[in-house]
This record gives C-alpha cells, sequence and structure tokens, in this order.
C-alpha cells in the first residue's frame, strides 16, 4: 500500500533496524520503545489488522513473534515478555498495517498494565459467555 509507513520500512524506502526477516514476515526495532528491544513484527504483505488478516497471515506472524521473544530473552536476558497486537483505533492502533509488539520485560521495570484489575459479576460472565460462545 503505497501510503503506508510499515509497507515502506519493508520495501526499503524508510529505514529500519532489522532485527530478523523471513518469507513472511519482517522484525524490526519500535523507533517510540516501551522497553530497550522493543520490536515489532508484521507481514511482509499489507494487511490491515487482526479482522482483515487470514489465519495463515495471522499464525505467521504469530510464529515470528515467538521467535522473536525467544532471541530477545536470549540475548538481552530479559525476565519476561509482553507480546501486543492492537486492531483498529478503539484497539489502540495508530500505524493500518497489521503488527505485533514483541517488548522484553525486567522485573521492576516500571510498565504498567493498561487497565485496571477488577473482578466481574456472576451474572455479567454468564452473560457475555452466553453471547459468544461457539
Ligand atoms: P500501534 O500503536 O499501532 O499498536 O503501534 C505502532 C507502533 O509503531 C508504535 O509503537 C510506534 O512507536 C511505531 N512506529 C511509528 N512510526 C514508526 C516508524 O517510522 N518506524 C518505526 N520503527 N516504528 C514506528
Ligand atoms: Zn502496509
Amino acid at each position: 500500500m503505497s501510503d503506508c509507513i510499515f509497507c515502506k520500512i519493508v520495501d526499503g524506502s524508510i529505514p529500519s533496524y532489522k532485527i530478523l526477516e523471513n518469507e513472511n514476515c519482517y522484525a524490526f526495532l519500535d523507533i517510540f520503545p516501551a522497553n530497550r528491544g522493543h520490536t515489532l513484527v508484521i507481514p511482509k504483505k499489507h494487511v490491515k489488522d487482526v479482522h482483515e488478516a487470514d489465519a495463515a497471515t495471522y499464525a505467521h506472524v504469530a510464529s515470528t513473534a515467538k521467535e522473536v521473544a525467544d532471541l530477545l530473552a536470549a540475548k538481552l536476558g530479559s525476565d519476561g515478555t509482553t507480546i501486543f497486537q492492537m486492531s483498529r483505533e478503539a484497539g489502540w492502533q495508530t500505524v493500518f498495517h497489521l503488527h505485533m509488539h514483541v517488548i522484553p520485560r525486567w522485573d521492576n521495570d516500571g510498565l504498567h498494565k493498561p487497565w485496571d484489575i477488577a473482578p466481574a459479576s456472576e451474572e455479567s460472565l454468564i452473560d457475555v459467555a452466553q453471547q459468544i460462545t461457539k
């Protein structure tokens, strides 16, 4: 897609710090990192988000994210990993080319969960489970 910054990163017209590449995916450093080594994994073909991706493309991104997570843990000696995938504006996506954030984590690194933890009522769990169970 001609006006997509991540497509331009794949074709090399915008520079990036490549971490690894395979047939279907490209992984590179996020230039506004949450932590040292924060890496983005994208499909080489333009797909907007989880809902528009075919299952195979999403699987390629997920398996490459796992490879990157293991690589970062091995090379950086991190204590854990957080993987995020935002889809659409309501899901906090800001660049509309599918990507997974792979964020190395250290004990007490100061990052916060983006939601408050509070228990749901039994009634609300039953209600939503009835609505979404296949
Ligand atoms: P989103 O908010 O859509 O989940 O994530 C987009 C990510 O892309 C952000 O974390 C942002 O820092 C990163 N980003 C935006 N523009 C560029 C860029 O030009 N190069 C790189 N490497 N990362 C970018
Ligand atoms: Zn794109």
